[in-house]
């Protein structure tokens, strides 16, 4: 069963993606609650909840939201994910135009 982005419209999943996506990371959802409803809005998908085995993958945080000073590249704490390619209706600016 291969696990996939929970994010809207992305389509990665992480079996067998090496040789499609070889800079593809996947991140489980925080274990922290707060911070976890936070990735869950974020994720914009209505009455969207995370589960144990959900996954966002890297395509959705910014480069400098990872620490890479370590042998292994991590998530830097509290950050939440902010790359979206979400469908124009939620992309609704409030200002109007003109
Ligand atoms: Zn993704």
């Amino acid at each position: 069963m291969p696990d996939f982005c929970a994010a809207y419209g992305c389509s990665h999943e992480r079996n067998n993606s090496l040789s499609l996506a070889p800079f593809l990371t996947f991140l489980r959802f925080p274990k922290d609650n707060s911070l976890k409803r936070q990735w869950e809005l974020a994720v914009k998908r209505e009455g969207f909840v995370a589960a144990e085995r959900s996954l966002l993958c890297s395509e959705h945080f910014k480069p400098d939201d990872f620490d890479r000073t370590g042998q292994i590249v991590r998530l830097r704490h509290g950050v939440k994910p902010s790359v979206f390619n979400f469908p124009s209706h939620l992309q609704k600016v409030c200002a109007p135009f003109g």
